[in-house]
């Protein structure tokens, strides 16, 4: 089997001090790049970029996935930021934006975590909730504190109709890392997994093969069935042969 390329969206950071040097700097997550690897794929970083050359990549790439990190930029769902809103990261915001338009425009697998399944909801024309306290829904923990990223602080339960059903099974538990959350869904998109509070934990493309998850599975990789079995999974569906 051909071993699927899998673009993986990063950050950026300004004016790191290392030593003697001062950096400007792109990264993702390490774990995320040892899951793909270990699950068959071929990691490869993708830059933030103009948007104009996002299809040249997608069209390059057997599958992407969205990472997570800042709040997506609340104009782009024509809201003015809540207090609590980070000052985001509107050039990545727009990059990927592109990316999304351009793997669903060339059917291309995508995974989005966490600011991934956020932006991806925006990107559709759905809106965020800018934090959990004007979410009269989230009465859970979402943003855990006191543990580990790779332990679980929350149970996701997952309708029998869906995709991510069949790989997951019923329920999961999950980290969780999020003071946002989906408001109004996507046209495209269906609510496939929710917390016990109610919250959108999980949605899935009508017709493409695009996951969503609220949770961050890469930092529970190694340890969790259930997240390795999601890449597996995803990796899988992404290869040329397949
Ligand atoms: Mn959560």
């Amino acid at each position: 089997m051909t071993k699927p390329l899998i673009g993986i969206t990063t950050n950026t950071k300004s004016n790191i001090n290392m030593g003697e040097l001062t950096l400007n700097i792109t990264y993702a997550p390490t774990e995320l790049m040892t899951a793909i690897e270990q699950s068959g794929g071929i990691p490869w970083l993708i830059p933030v970029m103009d948007p104009h050359i996002a299809t040249s990549y997608i069209q390059r790439l057997d599958g992407l996935i969205l990472t997570g990190g800042q709040d997506v930029s609340p104009n782009l769902y024509g809201q003015t930021p809540h207090e609590k809103t980070d000052a985001g990261h509107l050039e990545r915001d727009q990059f990927e934006i592109a990316l999304i338009n351009a793997s669903i425009h060339h059917k291309k697998p995508l995974l989005g975590i966490c600011r991934g399944m956020q932006l991806y909801n925006v990107a559709l024309g759905g809106t965020l909730y800018q934090d959990h306290d004007i979410n009269p829904q989230s009465t859970l923990t979402h943003v855990q504190k006191n543990s580990h990223t790779h332990e679980s602080t929350h149970a996701v339960t997952f309708s029998q109709s869906s995709r991510l059903f069949n790989v997951l099974g019923p329920n999961i538990s999950v980290n969780s890392y999020h003071h946002q959350s989906l408001d109004q869904l996507a046209d495209a998109l269906t609510v496939v997994g929710r917390a016990e509070d109610g919250l959108i934990e999980a949605c899935e493309h009508h017709t493409l093969p695009h996951y969503l998850v609220q949770w961050h599975p890469e930092w529970m990789y190694a340890y969790d069935t259930a997240s390795s079995q999601l890449f597996y999974h995803f990796i899988q569906s992404c290869s040329p042969d397949a």
